[in-house]
């Protein structure tokens, strides 16, 4: 017999309900709350508030619906607040009844400006050192990379300071009252280019214009991740025009303090691959597996159809290069910024050389830059051209590539808020998030943590270890694409 549905009647009393009991048992915020302890925040921020007035929203609450904001997504505070009533499994994470009364959505704007970056640097390395408690992370190889994120500015907002123009512009006279309170912070960061000097967005003028793709007000993000599980390990956010190869050592050194191990190789693409890089990593004791920068700027435009440096030889006892014209460049001056000495062939023999369209296009002679630490630089450029360096240049590429796509589940590819450091609180949840996602998943099992199973795809070979080594001996190209494939699923 077909049922019938009786018109809708308001129960006075629900007895007999309790949320617990309709949040399902492998619900992922069920996870996150068995495996994060969120009391930590009470002891970070403790000096943040005063000891009378107002009674605060408590601090777990606070970071909790930060959490939610970013996990779900969510388009903003308000609308967050407006719809945690009508989400059970919300109400149960925070701990909240049926009839509590809700926050203000200005609790969460309010609290990040009182608590600053610090309090979510915190929760960030809290997660990374949860993960290597939980054997998660290897901490010798790490893989560094970086993305580009969109400022929430419009391009609109942008105003030229050398025009007269601006003081036309209201919200460019409110900036620069303001900027003169705050401080400018075009001041505060280095090697901001001409363009960033000139422009400034009205809206938020911490942003920097970027030229990839369309042009945009952006900010760049730079993360270090674990080889074995995907951990990240290090983050860190800079206006959208600074270099990542600037940002390298950092990286490492934040990767250090948060998993108390010292990487010993490191994989970027070529951006990363400068001379300075290159000599730190030598210093540091650290395998550089890097492509050469000047080795990609030499295969393409012009450089492309002249010698390249290595058809060169040097002669350590006469301190000269031999040229494949079969004559000698001579050390001309030491170039002191720079450290390097630079050579040059002589005039009259390159203006009389059957090579020199192949060789030089300089009106003079053919030079050659050789840096004070050549051979250092040697070793490293040598290393970074080595079998297992390229096999691992072709992980990162897979690797960096799925750890900021994941991120995109987040809202990573637009900032929720203006300013670098609020963009920065943005990147720590958002990176902390990711790491909870592999500890929920692999954390409480320490057996199924790929870690143990991957041991940096070498040292440890489980079952599915040893398969991945034995597919990439095989020689068959469908079979190289399938080993592929599961490295990319560890
Ligand atoms: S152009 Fe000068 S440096 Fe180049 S091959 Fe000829 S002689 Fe040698």
């Amino acid at each position: 017999m077909m049922g019938q549905q009786p018109p809708p009647q308001e129960k006075l009393f629900y007895t007999g309900i309790t949320l617990d009991k309709r949040v399902r048992r492998n619900h992922p915020l069920r996870n996150i709350d068995e495996v994060i302890d969120f009391e930590f925040i009470y002891n970070e921020v403790k000096d943040k508030y005063g000891s009378n007035g107002n009674v605060s929203v408590p601090p777990p609450i606070i970071l909790k619906l930060m959490l939610l904001l970013v996990f779900y997504n969510v388009r903003s505070e308000r609308e967050l607040m407006d719809t945690l009533p009508e989400r059970l499994d919300w109400l149960w994470f925070l701990g909240y009844d049926l009839d509590t009364d809700m926050p203000n959505h200005s609790v969460l704007s309010k609290a990040r400006t009182k608590w600053g970056v610090e309090a979510f640097k915190r929760f960030f390395e809290m997660i990374v050192w949860q993960c290597v408690e939980a054997g998660l992370v290897d901490g010798s190889k790490i893989f560094v990379d970086s993305s580009l994120v969109d400022a929430d500015a419009s391009n609109n907002s942008v105003v030229d300071t050398q025009s007269l123009k601006r003081y036309l512009n209201k919200s460019y006279q409110e900036l620069e009252k303001r900027l003169d309170i705050e401080e400018d912070p075009r001041k505060e960061t280095r090697n901001h280019r001409k363009m960033n000097n000139r422009y400034i967005s009205t809206t938020d003028p911490e942003a920097s214009i970027v030229r990839v793709g369309k042009t945009k007000l952006r900010y760049h993000t730079h993360r270090a991740v674990d080889t074995a599980a995907e951990i990240i390990t290090a983050t860190e956010v800079t206006t959208g025009d600074v270099n990542e190869a600037h940002r390298m050592n950092a990286l490492i050194d934040s990767h250090q303090e948060n998993t108390e191990t010292a990487a010993k190789t490191i994989v970027g693409d070529s951006k990363y691959g400068t001379i300075k890089n290159y000599l730190s990593c030598h210093d540091r004791g650290i395998k550089a597996h890097i492509p050469d920068l000047k080795k990609k700027q030499q295969k393409s435009g012009l450089r492309s159809e002249i010698y390249s440096d290595n058809r060169f030889l040097y002669d350590k006892e006469s301190d000269t290069y031999e040229c494949p014209g079969g004559k000698r460049l001579k050390r001309r001056k030491v170039h002191k910024p720079r450290d390097s000495v630079e050579y040059a062939g002589s005039i009259k023999e390159c203006g009389q050389c059957e090579l020199r369209r192949h060789c030089t296009k300089s009106k003079t002679s053919r030079t050659i830059k050789r840096h004070m630490r050549q051979d250092e630089l040697d070793t490293m450029r040598a290393m970074a051209g080595s079998a297992e360096s390229k096999r691992d240049i072709t992980t990162r590429h897979h690797l960096m590539e799925r750890t900021f796509a994941r991120a995109k589940r987040y809202g990573y590819k637009r900032a929720r808020w203006r300013r670098l450091w609020r963009v920065q609180i943005q990147e720590y949840i958002t990176a902390a998030i990711q790491n909870i996602d592999v500890l929920v998943k692999y954390g409480r099992d320490t057996r199924k943590a790929p870690a143990v199973a991957m041991e940096t795809n070498q040292r440890t070979l489980t079952a599915y270890g040893a398969r991945c080594i034995e597919l990439l001996n095989w020689s068959n190209i469908r079979k190289k694409i399938k080993c592929q494939q599961i490295l990319c699923f560890y």
